[in-house]
């Protein structure tokens, strides 16, 4: 049985075309169903459901052999006991700094203030900042990082940007892009040794149907 970990919404939406593309159709919709655990028509494969910050940790631990990830989560992760063979080029977006539109961020950095950030990217952002000779107290918040500047909790955000809608709706302005993300495909590496003949099937079809 091999076992592949995705995380619900547009991760497991882009996902279907490319286990579509290996002859492997998901059986219930979780949209519409409970269920954790997805028949496949195929008999050897299952899917399960877990938040998107727990891929990495069912594929680290073999809970699944694969799954699917956002750059973002597995830099904050880190790839211990894993390969990561594919970037599947979706859930496309980028990881920016932000600030209230009337924050002058420029004239902050250039006067070497120190600026609060608040995110949920940690590592991501303490990187971004260190390259850049910047100092800053980084906050650790879970969600709803948009509310951290208008309520004067920080001065600035780095979080994910889609449409950049989100940002506009809360008066706040992207300053900054720290990087470009999608998700990549991530393997088991003691699953990669023992089931390599149908993991690998799946990795080549996964990469034939990746779009760049
Ligand atoms: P948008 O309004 O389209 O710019 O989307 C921004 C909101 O969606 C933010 O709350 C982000 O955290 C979230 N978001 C955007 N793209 C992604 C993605 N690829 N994966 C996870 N969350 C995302």
């Amino acid at each position: 049985m091999i076992t592949l970990a995705l995380s619900k919404g547009r991760i497991f939406e882009e996902t279907l075309p490319l286990l579509k593309a290996a002859g492997i159709e998901v059986l219930d919709n979780p949209e519409t169903s409970r269920k954790l655990i997805l028949a496949t028509n195929s008999p050897e494969v299952q899917v399960v459901l877990v938040r998107a910050s727990d891929v990495p940790t069912y594929v680290q631990y073999g809970g699944a052999d694969l799954g699917v990830a956002g750059r973002d989560v597995l830099i904050e992760h880190g790839l211990d006991g894993m390969y990561q063979p594919l970037d599947l080029n979706i859930a496309r977006c980028r990881m920016s700094v932000a600030v209230r539109d009337d924050f002058d961020y420029a004239a902050a950095i250039k006067q070497g203030s120190r600026i609060r950030v608040a995110t949920k990217y940690t590592q991501i952002a303490r990187q971004h900042f260190a390259d850049k000779g910047v100092h800053v107290d980084l906050i650790k918040l879970y969600g709803s990082m948009e509310l951290a500047p208008l309520t004067g909790l920080a001065d600035a955000i780095v979080d994910l940007v889609s449409t950049g809608n989100t940002l506009k709706a809360n008066h706040l302005v992207e300053v900054e892009k720290v990087m470009e993300i999608s998700s990549r495909l991530v393997v088991n590496q003691a699953a990669l040794k023992l089931k390599r003949e149908p993991l690998r099937r799946m990795i080549d079809a996964f990469a034939a149907a990746t779009t760049s």
